[in-house]
């Protein structure tokens, strides 16, 4: 069993897709360990993308994220970062596969609806930054 770390992004939130995420989540063989509805704060944001800071998109990015309340989520499977993110698709929601839930709730790559962990040791990261309880 693996664990990941996920995010329904404002967005999403925002237009009511969170009950859909959700049921697919659990539809899709994840079990759920944690979950929280929170407002993040600039420094988390800042904090969690500190990788990207330096790419165009950073600005807007975080404006993006602090524009309304997120739900994050440890999920927990077997290759769970990878079923996630296969399940979310491609960044740009005009490039992912049918099905997907940014191809279904995502309007473009900025406001793509869901963020998730992208190998084992940011999975860690972000767990153990969001739900030290977790980790
Ligand atoms: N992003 C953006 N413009 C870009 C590339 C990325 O606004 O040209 C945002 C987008 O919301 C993405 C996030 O930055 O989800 C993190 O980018 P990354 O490349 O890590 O994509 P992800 O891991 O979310 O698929
Ligand atoms: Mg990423």
């Amino acid at each position: 069993m693996e664990n990941t770390f996920a995010i329904i992004k404002p967005d999403a939130v925002k237009a009511g897709y969170s009950g859909k995420i959700i049921d697919r989540i659990e539809h899709e063989g994840f079990t759920i360990l944690g979950m929280k509805k929170v407002q993040l704060t600039k420094a988390q944001v800042e904090h969690f993308y500190a990788i990207h800071k330096a790419r165009s998109f950073f600005g807007e990015m975080v404006d993006f994220m602090l524009s309304g309340p997120v739900i994050i989520m440890v999920l927990q499977r077997e290759n769970a970062i990878k079923a996630w993110r296969d399940l979310m698709g491609a960044t740009d929601p005009a490039k992912a596969e049918p099905n997907t839930l940014r191809k279904l709730y995502g309007a473009n790559v900025g406001s793509n609806a869901t963020h998730g962990s992208d190998a084992p040791e940011t999975a860690r990261e972000e767990v153990a930054y969001f739900f030290p309880e977790l980790a």
